[in-house]
C-alpha cells in the first residue's frame, strides 16, 4: 500500500488572510482559505508529475460547493484544464457531484473504514480531534 506523501503547510497561515484557526464556525465566510483548492491541485500536480503519476483526485463535494467557492464544478472544470495545459496530469474530482449523506452511504456500501479517515483543521497533541472544527461538525452531524 502507497503510504502517502504528507506536506507541510502551516507555515503559509503566516501569510494567508484567514480565519480558520479561530473556529468560528457560525461564520463559514471566515472559514474560507483564499484559493486553497488551488494551492493543493498545484502541489499534488506538481509532486504527482515528478513521482509519475498520471491522476490527481480531489474529494470535493455538492453540500460543500455554495459555502466554499472552489469545491464547486465550475471551479474544477477550470482546474482541470489548467493541470492538463500545465502537465501530464489528470485532474478527477468524481465526488464533486454528491453530497455529504450520499458519499457516506456509498463509503458504507464499499466499506470505507470511516474510523481510519480524518477531516480536523486542528488535531490535538494526544492524536485526537478536536471536535469543535466544522469538519468535526460535519462528521458529528453525519453519523460518524
Ligand atoms: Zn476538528
Amino acid at each position: 500500500m502507497n503510504k502517502g506523501i504528507s506536506a507541510r503547510l502551516r507555515p503559509l497561515r503566516r501569510y494567508v488572510n484567514s480565519t480558520i484557526d479561530s473556529f468560528l464556525v457560525n461564520d463559514s465566510s471566515n472559514l474560507v482559505v483564499p484559493a486553497r483548492n488551488m494551492i493543493l491541485i498545484s502541489l499534488a500536480t506538481a509532486l504527482a508529475e515528478s513521482l509519475k503519476y498520471n491522476m490527481v483526485s480531489i474529494g470535493v463535494n455538492y453540500s460543500d460547493a455554495g459555502i466554499f467557492p472552489d469545491c464547486g464544478q465550475a471551479f474544477i472544470n477550470k482546474m482541470f484544464d489548467a493541470v492538463l495545459y500545465s502537465s501530464q496530469i489528470t485532474l478527477t474530482a468524481r465526488l464533486a457531484a454528491a453530497s455529504k449523506a450520499e458519499i457516506i452511504e456509498l463509503g458504507k456500501e464499499v466499506g470505507i473504514p470511516f474510523g481510519m479517515t480524518w477531516s480536523c483543521y486542528d488535531p490535538q497533541k494526544d492524536g485526537g480531534t478536536c471536535g469543535v472544527c466544522l469538519p468535526c461538525i460535519d462528521r458529528e452531524e453525519n453519523g460518524l
